[in-house]
C-alpha cells in the first residue's frame, strides 16, 4: 500500500515557542480566553472561581452556571446565570450559542462520598457531562475545556509518599474512575482533535466560602465551622490520617495559572499533580487550637477513612511546577489563620450555616 503524503508545515523560528504540536493536527497556538462558561458554578471551587474569572476577564464574559436554581442568588447579580444541567448536551449547547462561549471551564460533578452512594449518577454526571462539553468543544473550535480531575484518581496500589506525576491509576472509587476516564478522556481530545483541554488533579480544598459538597476531605473544612461556633466536631477519619490539602486561594491560582499557560510549555495536559501542603487530621486540630484552645475533637471513622487510606499522603507536583511555573503560597499555619478569621467575620454577621 502507498503510505499518505506527508503534511509538512513549516514554521518560522519567532512563532515556535507559543506553538505545540500534536501528533494528529499539526501546531496548535495558545489562544486567548474571551466568553467563559463555569459549570457547577454554585460548588465550593465555582462560588469563589467565578468572581475571580469575572474580576480577571470581566462580569459579562463569565457565565456562571448550576442545575440549582438558589444559586442564581448568588452569582446571578454581578455576572450572566444560567440553569444548567450538564447531562443535557442541547440544554448546553443553547448557552454556549446564546452567549458565543469560546472556553469552559467544567466543575459540574459528584464528588467522592456523594459518588459512592450513587454510582451510576455519578457516572452519568461527571462522565456524560464531560463527553458533551468536549465534543461541543471539537465541533466548535473552542479555545479551552478546563476541568479539575482528583487525587481520587489514585488508588491503594498507588504509592502513597510524594506520589509520582506518572504512576498506578486504579481508584476503588466511582468518582476516582470517573477521574482517571475524565483526564484519558481530555488527552485523546488534546492529541486527536487538537481541542484544548486542561486539568489537575487537585487535593482536598479547604475554603470559608461555600461548604464543601460530599467529598472525604469534607471534615478538614468542618472542623473549622465547629471551632468557630464553639461547637465539639467528630471527624469522620482517623487523628492519624494524612492527606494532600490545598487552601481556595491557592486552587483559584493554579486552575487560572494553568488555563493561560502556554501551550508550548505544556507536556502534560489534563492530569497535572498539585499540591501545597500535607496534614494529618490531629495536625489540622492542633494548629486549631492555637486558636481556639477549646476545640474538642473526637474521631469516628466511617465508610469514607477507606477512601481516604486509599489515596496518596503527599504529592509531587514538579511537573505543574516545572511546566507551568506552579507554586502555591499557603501552608497549614497561614491557612488556618486566614479561615478562622474569615468564618468568624462571617459567624459575627451571623451567615454560618
Ligand atoms: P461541589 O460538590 O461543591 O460543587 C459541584 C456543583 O456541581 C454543585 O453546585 C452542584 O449543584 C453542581 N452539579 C451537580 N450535578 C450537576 C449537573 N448534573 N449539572 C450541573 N451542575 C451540577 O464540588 P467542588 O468542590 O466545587 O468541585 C468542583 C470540581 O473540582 C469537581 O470536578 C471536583 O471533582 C473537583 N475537585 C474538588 C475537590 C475539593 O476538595 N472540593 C478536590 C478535588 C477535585
Amino acid at each position: 500500500m502507498p503510505s499518505s503524503p506527508k503534511r509538512i508545515i513549516v514554521i518560522p523560528p519567532f512563532c515556535k515557542r507559543s506553538l505545540s504540536r500534536t501528533a494528529k493536527v499539526g501546531y496548535m497556538e495558545t489562544r486567548p480566553l474571551t466568553k467563559i462558561l463555569v459549570t457547577g458554578a454554585g460548588g465550593q471551587i465555582g462560588s469563589e472561581l467565578v468572581p475571580a474569572l469575572r474580576a480577571r476577564y470581566g462580569a459579562a464574559n463569565v457565565v456562571a452556571s448550576d442545575v440549582r436554581e438558589d444559586v442564581a442568588a448568588r452569582l446571578g447579580d454581578d455576572g450572566p446565570f444560567e440553569l444548567l444541567d450538564v447531562t443535557d448536551g442541547a440544554a448546553i449547547e443553547a448557552i454556549l450559542d446564546k452567549y458565543g462561549v469560546d472556553a469552559v471551564f467544567h466543575l459540574a460533578a459528584l464528588l467522592s462520598a456523594t459518588g459512592e452512594k450513587n454510582p451510576p449518577l455519578c457516572w452519568d454526571i461527571n462522565i456524560g457531562g464531560l463527553c458533551h462539553l468536549l465534543e461541543l468543544g471539537r465541533k466548535r473550535d473552542m479555545a479551552r475545556v478546563v476541568y479539575p480531575s482528583s487525587i481520587a484518581a489514585f488508588g491503594p496500589e498507588t504509592p502513597r509518599d510524594d506520589t509520582p506525576q506518572e504512576t498506578v491509576l486504579k481508584p476503588r472509587t466511582m468518582y476516582g474512575i470517573t477521574k482517571v476516564a475524565g483526564e484519558l478522556l481530555g488527552d485523546y481530545y488534546f492529541h486527536k482533535y487538537g481541542l484544548d483541554c486542561r486539568g489537575l488533579r487537585y487535593p482536598g480544598i479547604i475554603s470559608a466560602e461555600a461548604p464543601p459538597g460530599g467529598g472525604t476531605t469534607d471534615y478538614a473544612v468542618d472542623v473549622f465551622y465547629a471551632a468557630v461556633k464553639g461547637e465539639p466536631f467528630t471527624c469522620f477519619v482517623r487523628e492519624d490520617t494524612t492527606l494532600p490539602m490545598m487552601y481556595m486561594p491557592d486552587c483559584l491560582k493554579s486552575i487560572m495559572t494553568l488555563a493561560e499557560a502556554d501551550l508550548a510549555d505544556l507536556k502534560h495536559h489534563c492530569d497535572f499533580n498539585v499540591t501545597a501542603m500535607s496534614f494529618s487530621a490531629g495536625e489540622l486540630a492542633s494548629a486549631i487550637k492555637k486558636h481556639v484552645p477549646g476545640l474538642e475533637v473526637a474521631y469516628e471513622p466511617d465508610f469514607r477513612q477507606e477512601i481516604a487510606d486509599s489515596w496518596p499522603r503527599s504529592i509531587d507536583d514538579s511537573a505543574a511546577r516545572a511546566e507551568w511555573g506552579w507554586r502555591p503560597d499557603y501552608g497549614l499555619d497561614a491557612m488556618v489563620k486566614d479561615m478562622l478569621e474569615k468564618l468568624r467575620k462571617k459567624h459575627e454577621e451571623g451567615g454560618l450555616p
